[in-house]
């Protein structure tokens, strides 16, 4: 008998990490990968750093060449959306209208840019997710104009303050405006977004609290293209001190970068079977319902060691995820029916949970912050500067009495990697509080 496919849907990190961990755990039956971009997988961190900044070409992005590909025997179909899935029968429909019966599924859809009304059809106003829109970006503040620009950035989270670092390097006129009063607030707390803004202002970027009311925009071109920005609108001004008070809430642009957040994609998704409330909701082993798992961005799962659903939008998760989800559909798999596509040499693994130690990064300038655990969300939060001239930071953050994150700037590889073997678990806070402090002892 024929195996059915297994269908990877999202060719990105996750994606390219779920195909290979099934080819790796002995799936020999038809591999479809579906991607609606028209690039090989590519790596999204760099998008807002070098790549923005102009140090790397799309090409250094790439997560594999096709030579790399080939042996993975990959039906590979990029360009192309899955619109729908039958959960009950594993019928995915593709946008050409094609209908692919497959023995499981695998998604990872990641998520989209949240975008404002109207801006679409302004020109000179931008997202950052993709390559395409990163090189469009890249292109209005490279040649599109001299240095000096004004740019103003809407969302002051992690997205946000990393173009800004960026677009002040390059030399442009940045605003940053977020509805937190510091950036990055949400992500890690006020305490290191505190420290953070002292970073930004002593690079020249002007930071200010307020919500978008709209945009100004020059009248629209006779050619029929898109009418140019030209300033944001805040809502009513924020708290004294933050530039935008007192009704002085017109911000003149010649670009402006929407980092606003994102929607996990999961529109596509319309059974009934699965939950698609913030992500697509999974058990403890990446499974949405038999044969349909997810991993990346897009999945929200049982964490077995934090006792929640959690969905993280890190890097690292993505491929971590990608190969866990792999190894429980293949465990899956090897004890029904449609094990014709696995070698019969393989292994017959066991389902595990996932439980990874969460960890993000994020570049600023020359300052690299770490993060292992969770520290957004977090009840109580103890932020150290242990060199204030060196930049050194440490920051641990608590819920419920138990420590259950840890962020550092600053620190040697080795310090960052004993505390992530602190936080693994979660920890009382005197106990993580000692421990934390003897993994750092001599920074
Ligand atoms: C600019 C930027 C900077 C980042 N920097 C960092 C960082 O410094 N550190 C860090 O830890 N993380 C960072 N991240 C996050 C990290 O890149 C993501 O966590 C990671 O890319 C998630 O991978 P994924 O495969 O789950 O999803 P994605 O990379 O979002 O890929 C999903 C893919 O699926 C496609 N797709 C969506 N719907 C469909 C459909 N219906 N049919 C077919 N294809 C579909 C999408 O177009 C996309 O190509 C950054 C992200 C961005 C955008």
């Amino acid at each position: 008998m024929t195996a059915r496919p297994i269908a990877v849907v999202g060719a990105s990190a996750a994606g390219l990490a779920a195909a290979e961990a099934l080819r790796r755990g002995g799936w020999r039956g038809p591999l479809t990968l579906i991607g609606d971009e028209p690039h090989l997988p590519y790596d999204r961190p760099p998008l807002s750093k070098q790549l923005l900044h102009g140090a790397w070409e799309p090409d250094r992005l790439l997560l594999r060449t096709e030579e790399q590909l080939a042996p993975l025997g990959l039906d590979l179909r990029l360009g192309t959306r899955a619109t729908g899935l039958d959960v009950a029968t594993r019928t995915l429909t593709l946008d050409g209208g094609e209908r692919l019966g497959c023995a499981g599924v695998i998604i990872a859809t990641g998520v989209g840019a949240r975008t404002l009304p109207g801006a679409d059809r302004i020109a000179g106003v931008h997202t950052l997710r993709t390559l395409d829109e990163a090189l469009a970006l890249r292109g209005r503040l490279a040649h599109g104009g001299t240095p000096g620009r004004r740019l103003v950035i809407v969302g002051n989270g992690v997205l946000g303050c990393e173009a800004a670092a960026v677009a002040r390097e390059l030399g442009h006129d940045v605003t940053l405006v977020g509805i937190e009063p510091t950036p990055m607030a949400a992500a890690v707390g006020t305490e290191v977004g505190e420290l953070l803004a002292e970073e930004h202002r002593a690079r020249g970027v002007r930071l200010l609290t307020g919500a978008v009311d709209g945009f100004e925009t020059a009248p629209a071109d006779p050619d029929g293209s898109d009418p140019q920005i030209t300033a944001v609108r805040l809502a009513s001004g924020g708290p004294p001190g933050s530039g935008a008070a007192g009704g002085s809430s017109r911000l003149p642009a010649d670009l402006v970068l929407l980092a606003i957040g994102s929607r996990p994609a999961v529109e596509w998704l319309a059974d009934p079977a699965l939950d698609t409330t913030d992500g697509l909701r999974c058990d403890e082993y990446c499974a949405a319902a038999p044969g349909i798992y997810a991993a990346g961005d897009v999945a929200r799962w049982d964490h077995p060691v934090h006792g929640r659903p959690l969905r993280f939008e890190h890097r690292m998760n993505a491929t971590e995820q990608g190969m866990a989800a792999a190894r429980n559909l293949l465990a899956e798999l090897t004890t029904t029916a449609d094990a014709t596509g696995v070698a019969e040499d393989a292994p017959a693994p066991e389902r595990r949970p996932f439980a990874p130690v969460p960890y993000f990064w994020s570049d600023q300038y020359d300052l690299k912050l770490q993060a292992y655990g969770l520290t957004a969300g977090a009840d109580r939060v103890e932020a150290t500067v242990l060199d204030r001239a060196e930049r050194r930071v440490l920051a641990l953050y608590g819920r419920d009495g138990h420590a259950v994150g840890v962020l550092a700037a600053g620190l040697p590889p080795r310090r960052i990697r004993a505390l992530r073997a602190v936080i693994a678990t979660p920890l009382p806070w005197e106990e993580a509080r000692e421990r934390i402090g003897a993994a750092t002892a001599g920074d």
